[in-house]
Formats: structure tokens, sequence, C-alpha cells
């Protein structure tokens, strides 16, 4: 199989995986958030066979915050991100986008291009590929597979991988084939995949999970840096990691907030603790 073959047979496959891909746009129509709120989420409810999967949740997350969304498994997580990503519809509610943008008016494709990026817990890079392709791919998008392989990279676009390259810390990887990564050097590299597309909005679902304490650090700050000029919204189980990132902590409990507040405030949550922390907290 030609090179090009096997490039465009592999960004099909991310396609086919269920990726949210985030197609860059060339005019991404203005989140508004002069009120300095980006997520607006009121009273959503979501019901799969009777089961309330979330049940009548609040949320509202800051422009440029960098939010840890922590609960026991089954509280609505996973649920929570289907939604505001377009993959699940909710029963009743509403999804805003900063003051002018209805997520659910749009469906998946729709939000990613609205600049809501969304990190699964498995990575999913181009193996054969370089870390440098993997960037000037996802920058470009799937519709510029093409392109990307035939094409000069303007003078703004590598800017822009050199800038992702910086921020992940993969420069001097660039060369190197993905699938050559460790375990962390790929969920920083697909992190920089959705970063290319400069997204408003980060969703990152256990980032941490399988890594070294090393790549755990590395991960800590690599997410502290991104927030003020992205909102990233992280789900993580491991209670040492999101005390190292936190700011503000919500706790989902049966498909609803439970507590809000800092690590310390949550942690000494009564109800959190019952439900949640145990003897841990
Ligand atoms: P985890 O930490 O284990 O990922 P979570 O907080 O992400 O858990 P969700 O995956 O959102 O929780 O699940 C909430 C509840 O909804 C669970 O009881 C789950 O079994 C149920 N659920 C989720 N998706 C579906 C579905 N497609 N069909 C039926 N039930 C579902």
């Amino acid at each position: 199989m030609s090179p090009i073959n096997h490039f465009a047979g592999q960004a099909r496959e991310l396609m086919r995986r269920d990726t949210t891909w985030p197609f860059l746009v060339t005019r991404r129509r203005p989140v508004d958030v002069s009120k300095d709120i980006i997520l607006y989420l009121e009273e959503l409810n979501v019901s799969f066979d009777g089961f309330k999967a979330l049940n009548n949740l609040n949320l509202y997350v800051n422009d440029g915050e960098l939010r840890c969304l922590i609960g026991a498994n089954g509280a609505g997580k996973t649920t929570l991100m289907d939604v505001i990503t377009g993959k699940t519809a909710c029963d009743s509610g509403s999804a805003w986008f900063g003051q002018n943008i209805d997520l659910l008016a749009h469906d998946e494709a729709e939000i990613a291009g609205l600049g809501i990026g969304r990190k699964f817990q498995k990575p999913t890079v181009f193996e054969a590929h370089t870390v440098f392709d993997n960037l000037e791919l996802s920058l470009r998008g799937y519709r510029g597979v093409w392109r990307a392989l035939t094409a000069k990279l303007s003078g703004p676009e590598r800017d822009r991988i050199e800038e992702v390259l910086s921020v992940i810390g993969l420069e001097d990887a660039r060369y190197q084939s993905a699938g050559a990564l460790s375990h962390g050097q790929k969920q920083w590299l697909e992190i920089g995949m959705l970063l290319a597309a400069e997204p408003r909005l980060l969703l990152v679902d256990e980032p941490v999970a399988g890594m070294t304490a090393e790549e755990t650090e590395r991960t800590a700050e690599l997410l502290i840096s991104l927030a003020g000029k992205h909102t990233v919204i992280v789900v993580e189980h491991d209670m040492e990691f999101v005390r190292s990132i936190a700011r503000t902590v919500t706790v989902l409990h049966q498909g609803a907030v439970l507590a809000e507040g800092t690590m310390d405030q949550v942690q000494n949550n009564r109800d959190v603790i019952e439900v949640y922390l145990g003897e841990d907290a």
C-alpha cells in the first residue's frame, strides 16, 4: 500500500473509531463569554431505560478555568461529557456554550467545529507516522489528508505546530514515529492534536491512567499550563493527581452535583466523605 493510501486509511479508521475529530473551521463562530462563563448546563436529564444517568444536573464552568470532575463509577461523568459533545441526547434541560451557542441544537461534528475538543482515555494517534505528521494532519483536519501530504505548510501553520510541540514537550521527538512513543508521550501528542485546532474547551478523560509518576507530574504541569488560554475539564479518579491540579472540583453522585469547591472543601464535605471518598478522605 502506498504511504498516501495508508495515511488516508488511518484517518478513515480514526473517524470510524468514534473519535471527536477537531475539524479546523476557518470561520469559527465566536463564543460570547462576556459573563465569564463558558459552559452553562441546567436541569440536564438523561435516562437509559428508566435509569437516570443525569438527574437535574446543574453545572457552570468559567472561561479559562481548569475544572476537575470526580465521582464514583456510574456517577454520570461520561454521560455528562457525552451530552456536552453531542454524543448523547438529553431528555430535558439546557446546555449553552457561552451566552450564544445552544449545544443541544448541534450534532457531534458541529460541536467539535465550535471549538470543543475531547480527549478519550485511550490515545488514538497515527502510530506509523511521525509526531510532526500527526500534528500536521490534525491541524488541517481529515478533509485535508491529501493536502497535508502534498502541499507545503504555510508559515503560520508551521509556527502553530512548533508552538504545540513546545507546549506538549515533544520538540525532540518530532521525527519519531508516534508508535514508538511512551504511553505518556502518546497522551501528550493526542492533547497536542486537539490543541492544534485551538479549542476553547477541552474535555480530558482520565489523562494519567497507566502513566508513570514522572509522566503524571508532567501531565499535571501541561494541564495547568493550558488553563487560561483554554478552558479544561478533567475527569479523573486519581485523587492525588486531582489535588495537584485542581482549583475547583465538582463531585458528581447519581447524576447530579453533590459538592463543589476546592479540593480541601470537597474532601471535608460530609456527603462526599460518605458516598465517595470514604476513609481515604
Ligand atoms: P465511570 O467512572 O465508571 O466511567 P461515570 O461516572 O462516567 O462512571 P457513566 O458512564 O456516565 O458514569 O454512567 C452513568 C450510569 O449510566 C451508569 O449506571 C451506567 O451504567 C449508565 N449508562 C451509561 N451509558 C449507558 C447506556 N448507553 N445504556 C444504559 N446505561 C448506560
